[in-house]
């Protein structure tokens, strides 16, 4: 399949290839301990924290429920808006973890509001970014100062699993105080490595829980080079090897992945589609089927051009496609999918 259009995993960068066709290193040893330390560093400057970012082998979801479980302790109410399916996510992995839970539902599409957040007596909000499940981006910078207002001591924790690198993210200016991303979505490399982004007073809240998800134990290790478990030091060095490419031209880059993605809106329209989000994440285009459409026939047209898309999630199921062009694609290769789809949908 040449196209991966589906919103993660992606495409790879040339240079996550690059880097994964080199020898195995032992994680521990002096040029492992580089690697590590060299890629925790570039996380950093992602992020754009002032704190520290820890590597988990794992995927996102690893992440999310580690920043959940250690940041919050059993019992500590935290808010949790529902409009898709990884927002949902966090609220699953917030009652797993014995909070005491509040939870606002949306219609999926729609998004929070910063009214809505703005409600005293909470420990913790927590939001998704980039909603792959609708294809929406929350505002969190306002979200996140609606919430402290009322809530000084609060602890917004947020993923960013699918705007890192593609969307502009900046946890402490934004207000957030942790955060949770993955390797396979906008860094353009293979499933298996998840990212917790700590601000320092993210950093000061951090409590020990569970074992393999006790990230005060990872925050010693990885501030020696290591991790506390064997880990998928291949990825790191993927990882490490895209960051250095594209954060030297970061804007560049998202400038980049929000024309592809308003490209997919644009021909959505010509083609009478009606798009899913009331805000549109740049991760990730969703669009409502056709009427009497099923899923499948839209899916197999696209597979006979060698192409695979993603169909919707939970209530969305059969009612919607997403197209995603936040792997590794050019502008002209963009062009080529932009053409694809308008061929596609015409079967
Ligand atoms: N959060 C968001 C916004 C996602 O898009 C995904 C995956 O699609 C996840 C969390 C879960 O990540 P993973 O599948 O790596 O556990």
């Amino acid at each position: 399949m040449d196209w991966l259009l589906t919103p993660g995993p992606v495409r790879l960068h040339p240079k996550a290839l690059e880097a994964l066709a080199r020898p195995q290193l032992h994680h521990r040893t002096e040029p492992a301990r580089a690697l590590f330390l060299r890629a925790r560093t570039l996380l950093k400057a992602a992020f754009r924290t002032e704190g520290e970012v820890l590597l988990l082998t794992g995927s996102g979801t690893l992440a999310m429920e580690a920043l959940v479980r250690g940041l919050f302790a059993p019992g500590e109410r935290v808010l949790v808006p529902v409009y898709g399916k990884f927002s949902e996510r966090f609220w699953e992995i917030a009652e797993a973890a014995g909070l005491s839970v509040d939870r606002l539902d949306y219609p999926y599409g729609r998004v929070p509001r910063p009214e809505d957040v703005a409600k005293g007596g909470y420990r913790g909000l927590l939001l998704v970014h980039s909603e792959t499940s609708t294809g929406a981006l929350v505002d969190l910078p306002a979200l996140a100062q609606a919430f402290k207002a009322e809530n000084p001591e609060g602890l917004v924790g947020a993923d960013m699993v699918t705007s890192l690198l593609v969307k502009e993210v900046a946890l402490e200016a934004f207000g957030v105080d942790a955060a949770a991303s993955g390797s396979q979505k906008g860094l353009m490399c293979p499933p298996g490595l998840g990212f917790v982004a700590l601000s320092p007073r993210a950093l000061e809240a951090l409590r020990p829980a569970g074992y393999y998800l006790d990230l005060t134990r990872e925050l010693r290790a990885q501030g020696e080079g290591e991790s506390a478990w064997t880990p998928a030091i291949n990825l790191v060095g993927a990882v490490a090897a895209v960051l250095e490419e594209v954060l030297p031209r970061l804007e560049e880059h998202l400038a980049l992945k929000a024309w592809q993605n308003d490209l997919l809106y644009r021909v959505g329209e010509e083609l009478g589609l009606r798009a899913v989000p009331e805000v549109r994440s740049p991760a990730v285009a969703a669009f409502y089927l056709p009427e009497g459409v099923p899923y499948g026939r839209v899916k197999e047209a696209f597979a006979r051009r060698g192409a695979v898309i993603a169909g919707g999630q939970g209530p969305l199921k059969g009612r919607i496609f997403r197209l995603s062009l936040m792997g590794h694609y050019t502008r002209y290769e963009a062009l080529g999918v932009a053409a694809l789809f308008r061929e596609a949908l015409a079967d």
